[in-house]
């Protein structure tokens, strides 16, 4: 269909025949009314989607460790008048945390529609934590404890509230690690792997339901997860566990980033962030994407079909 110059977002009926589409009503606000919980809410990947879900309509609970920053950005976004966003403590790996997270958010709004399985962690990028032959069973233990235990736990939960109610939209964070070999640590490698094992698994029995479950996959975005692996890449371990420091990163750290995975990226003219990976969870949130369950939606500019492709 053509568009008219002027008004851009009405079809002019195409040249080949009467156009009997129903199209959704363009709506500037694509979650209005929807209630939505984001785990690992509170910086990165994950507060960016806040964001952009609050500002189309949705009421969001941010759900995290970080109890001060996830304070400080609910009371920041709730100050403006139509946005509501409040913060939630829960360790994603607790399954009590998980089940109290969900409880309050439905007994606060009477309903859930869309859980973003979002909180994860990398492990450690020290140098003798890389080689498999110096594989960390306990490290293993912790790295999928948060980021597949704690998926699972969400997706366990929030189903349990959406089945009744005949619909709801899970999405969980997974990474270029969940698609190819050797863009990640060992445990973060197969703990993404395993989302996506989840997330076609639980897609094939909540359809029945009308719930969808998807993933995103992104390639690197300079958050603090990526900026504090690159501080302490090559570090040695220091006794009893080293220090990890998880500062947020600064505006130089982050350009550095950034310069640094466009160099490795396929796609040269832009620079992925934490927006673009909000955008495509905005997407898999929204009824645009109704018919669309047990994807995993790579966001990596190619990389990840590309023979260029080299590991972070
Ligand atoms: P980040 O470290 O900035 O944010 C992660 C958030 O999760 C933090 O707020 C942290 O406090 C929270 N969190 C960690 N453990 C938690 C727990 N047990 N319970 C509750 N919250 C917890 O990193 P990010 O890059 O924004 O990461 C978000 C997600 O994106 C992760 O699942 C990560 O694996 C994934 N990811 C990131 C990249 C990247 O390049 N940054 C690439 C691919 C995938």
């Amino acid at each position: 269909p053509e568009m008219h110059p002027e008004k851009p977002f009405q079809i002019i009926q195409p040249p080949f025949g009467k156009d009997t589409t129903t199209y959704a009503p363009v709506s500037a606000r694509r979650l209005e009314g929807k209630i939505a919980i984001v785990t690992g809410g509170a910086r990165g990947i994950g507060e960016a989607t806040v964001r952009l879900f609050a500002i189309h309509g949705a009421k969001v609970v941010i759900a995290d460790v970080e109890d001060v920053l996830g304070h400080a950005l609910a009371t920041s976004l709730s100050s403006s008048a139509s946005v509501s966003v409040t913060y939630f403590h829960c360790d994603v790996s607790s399954e009590e945390h998980i089940k109290n997270l969900i409880n309050s958010t439905v007994s606060k709004y009477g309903k859930l529609d869309i859980i973003f399985n979002n909180a994860g962690i990398l492990g450690s990028q020290t140098k003798n934590k890389k080689s498999i032959v110096d594989f960390d069973p306990e490290e293993f233990d912790t790295v999928m404890r948060v980021n597949v235990k704690g998926v699972a736990l969400g997706m366990k939960h929030a189903a349990r509230v959406m089945i009744p109610r005949g619909n709801g939209c899970i999405i969980s964070t997974a990474s270029v690690a969940s698609v190819m070999g050797g863009l990640g640590p060992h445990s973060y490698t197969a703990s993404k792997h395993a989302i996506v094992g989840l997330t076609k698994n639980a897609a094939c029995e909540l359809g029945k339901f009308g719930i969808r479950v998807n993933c995103i996959s992104p390639f690197g975005v300079a958050t603090s997860m990526l900026v504090n692996a690159w501080r302490h890449s090559g570090e040695e371990e220091e006794e009893g566990g080293g220090g990890m420091n998880f500062g947020l990163p600064n505006e130089g750290e982050v350009k550095k980033m950034e310069e640094f995975v466009t160099s490795l990226g396929n796609l040269k003219n832009a620079t992925l962030k934490g927006s673009d990976i909000a955008e495509a969870a905005l997407y898999l949130a929204s009824d645009e994407s109704r018919y669309v369950s047990g994807h995993n939606l790579v966001v990596d500019g190619g990389v990840t079909i590309s023979r260029n492709c080299v590991g972070l």
